[in-house]
């Protein structure tokens, strides 16, 4: 018997040897091969003769070995020229100094071509073709449209193609159309194993369309259900937390506030509410810039909390990040009475058991800390709220934990790396989704400028300008992604230089992910006290300090980074009331990476740029290094099948709230995404 789990050294001549070759690809199983889509497509079912080859563009061509031969035009150059000929013409194919491919071929082989033509006095010829053999009577691999895979220099097409063949002869599944009839049929998708034999080898182009379309449905769909049962479940528990409408003290938080809030900010606010006023525990994000106000309504829902007669906490991704909440906590909550205590990594243990046991004994109202909440020694009397920040620094499972301390209590997430609303739903299709696009009114923008390396000398000139004039500033070091050590290099040298030329009398600092926690803390916090003028930094700032007397970031080497992350580095300027600079500096002066620098020039919004920049570089390069909860698709692209996903959500929606329906996805789901879910859906 075999089955999409059957390993494919099982599969006759493969072997051990060359199932390591293609465990490289991440081919396992005949259902790893039957996953390994094709990257492209050559259509073969009409190839041109020779004769009607078009000059100077990349072509397909079938045709038959003549006489191959070498000849050495000058010293240090061997040709090697093989004529090949189909009914209508002859055609050269070129190599040079590669004088082995000769042994590749026979007199009456038969050959694919591709490449680029040229036509030269009345000769076609190919330089440095890619050539595949064939049989004569072959139908896998020519006179159809045919796949071409991701390949290595190992595992060739021809090879790719015989597997997958073979995959999709053998693997019999009963049972493997898990999308009901009523699904398929609302949504007109072609069945499992016709979209599988078709993505692979078509019959024709609308069959590939059609198989596509099935098995990008097909990946979304089980995605979605995962994610909206996830979120049905917190939905059902009976244990949730209904606290009580707005009372004295919400109104009073309220009304002490220095400003009005903004409309957007009102509406996450009623949002908020309304989900915290709800007995099924709240499972919100808030998204919104930097900025925009995100800690105003935070505060404002845990004294909902308190006043309700629960307890709130607030997560933080870093320990002064979580120092800067309590503070900002402290101003908004204290004077209406409500107890504030932090809970970092940085208490004594005496402190630490002092807070715990307050915390226990219910008389600490709300507490701010960082990851050290989630430890288990910590114990609430009666958690009511949770917000966390920055989500995608702590994930779905610990989400699931702190959640766990309490009797399933409110949580709301709060991002500032503004997603797209479609990737939204891929990354945090289990979460409720309020947007605050509106800053608040009177904010200066960050005057943002991309140039050149021949401007380097005015730019740390202007530097050194503003801080003689009592500012401070950020220098960001090159993204070197490679490698954590040769970034560390990087950035160490260049401070260095800059510590030795334009900051010779600047008290100036260098911060980067190699730095043990403690004195990373301790450089940002005398950036934060002031002491320190000028902070060199590598990315680490980017979820960073809130230091209103910065105004001004160069960034090295910015074309290596992504619209959305230069966006987020610049957000740690503009926070204060003098006017903010941020230059881009870049020796790539490519028309390309000018057009690019220059969006940030033009466009302060960050949802602008996060839909630019996914645009630009897809979602795999748009997340990048960053942790992210982003799960692995294998053939859906969530910037491009927008339109499909949102068909696959409602078809979810429709199964997940049916109990019989979602059983009967639920084994295609924990094989397809029960790594992405952990444990709910394993096994
Ligand atoms: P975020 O957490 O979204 O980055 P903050 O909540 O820190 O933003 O707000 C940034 C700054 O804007 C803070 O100084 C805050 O007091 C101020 N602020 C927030 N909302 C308003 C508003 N509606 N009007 C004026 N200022 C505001
Ligand atoms: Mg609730």
């Amino acid at each position: 018997m075999t089955d999409r789990n059957t390993n494919i050294k099982y599969i006759k001549g493969v072997g051990p040897a060359k199932a390591a070759l293609l465990a490289r690809l991440g081919i396992f199983t005949l259902g790893d091969l039957l996953e390994h889509y094709p990257r492209r497509y050559e259509d073969r079912s009409r190839l041109k003769p020779i004769r009607a080859l078009a000059d100077g563009e990349a072509q397909t061509f079938q045709a038959t070995v003549g006489a191959v031969q070498d000849s050495r035009p000058r010293r240090g150059l061997t040709l090697t020229k093989l004529t090949v000929r189909d009914a209508t013409g002859a055609a050269q194919l070129v190599w040079f100094n590669q004088p082995y491919v000769k042994k590749w071929f026979q007199p009456g082989m038969e050959l694919i071509i591709t490449g680029r033509v040229e036509r030269r006095f009345g000769q076609v010829q190919v330089s440095h073709p890619e050539i595949e053999v064939i049989d004569g009577a072959d139908l896998l691999h020519t006179g159809r449209i045919v796949p071409i895979y991701p390949a290595s220099e190992n595992v060739g097409q021809r090879w790719l193609r015989t597997l997958v063949r073979y995959a999709l002869d053998n693997c019999r599944e009963p049972g493997a159309e898990f999308l009901s009839p009523a699904v398929a049929g609302q949504y007109g998708l072609m069945a499992r194993e016709a979209a599988l034999e078709n993505i692979h080898f078509p019959v024709e182009a609308a069959a590939l369309e059609g198989a596509r379309r099935r098995l990008v449905f097909e990946e979304l769909y089980l995605l979605q259900c995962g994610l909206l049962y996830l979120k049905s479940l917190s939905k059902q528990a009976s244990t949730g937390v209904k606290h009580g409408p707005d009372g004295p003290l919400v109104k009073k938080v309220e009304a002490a506030l220095p400003f009005t809030l903004t409309g957007d900010q009102r509406q996450a606010l009623a949002e908020v509410k309304a989900d915290m006023e709800d007995a099924r525990p709240m499972q919100r994000l808030v998204q919104g810039d930097v900025g925009s106000g995100k800690t105003v309504l935070a505060a404002i829902a845990l004294a909902k909390a308190v006043e309700s007669g629960y307890q709130g906490a607030m997560m933080a991704p870093t320990e002064i990040l979580a120092e800067q909440h309590c503070h900002t906590l402290a101003q908004l909550l204290a004077p209406q009475g409500i107890r504030i205590a932090a809970l970092t990594g940085s208490l004594t243990k005496r402190t630490r058991e002092e807070v715990l046991d307050r915390l226990q004994a219910g008389l600490v109202d709300v507490v701010v800390g960082t990851h050290a909440l989630i430890q288990e020694d910590v114990v609430f009397r009666h958690l009511g709220l949770v917000v966390t920040d920055e989500q995608h620094r702590f994930g779905v499972r610990q989400r699931a934990r702190l959640q766990a301390k309490g009797a399933t209590p409110d949580v709301l997430v709060m991002t500032a790396t503004p997603i797209p609303r479609t990737m939204a739903l891929t990354v945090y299709g289990d979460l409720d989704v309020s947007v605050i696009r509106e800053l608040p009114p009177g904010r200066k923008p960050v005057k943002t400028y991309a140039v050149g390396g021949e401007m380097r000398e005015r730019v740390y000139n202007f530097i050194v300008k503003e801080v003689a004039a009592g500012r401070q500033g950020y220098v960001v070091c090159p993204l070197v992604e490679e490698s954590d050590k040769l970034e560390v290099q990087a950035a160490t040298k260049l401070y260095e230089q800059l510590a030795g030329t334009y900051f010779r009398n600047i008290p100036c600092s260098l911060v980067h992910g190699r730095l043990k926690a403690a004195d990373k803390e301790k450089a940002m916090r005398a950036f934060y006290c002031g002491e320190v003028k000028v902070l060199v930094a590598t990315t680490v700032i980017e979820v960073g300090v809130n230091v209103p007397n910065a105004t001004v970031m160069a960034v090295e080497g910015a074309d290596r980074f992504g619209l959305a992350q230069l966006h987020q580095l610049r957000g740690r300027i503009g926070r204060g009331a003098h006017q903010s600079y941020c230059i881009l500096l870049s020796d790539n002066q490519g028309a390309e990476t000018r057009e690019r620098l220059a969006i940030m020039a033009k466009v302060q919004d960050g949802f602008v740029l996060a839909e630019k920049d996914l645009e630009l570089r897809g979602p795999g390069q748009f997340f990048g290094t960053r942790q992210h909860g982003i799960p692995d698709l294998k053939i859906a692209d969530i910037v491009k099948d927008t339109g499909v996903l949102l068909e696959a959500r409602q078809a979810a929606q429709q199964t997940v709230a049916v109990p019989e329906r979602f059983a009967a996805v639920r084994p295609a789901l924990s094989a397809r995404f029960g790594d992405h879910f952990g444990m709910i859906f394993q096994g």
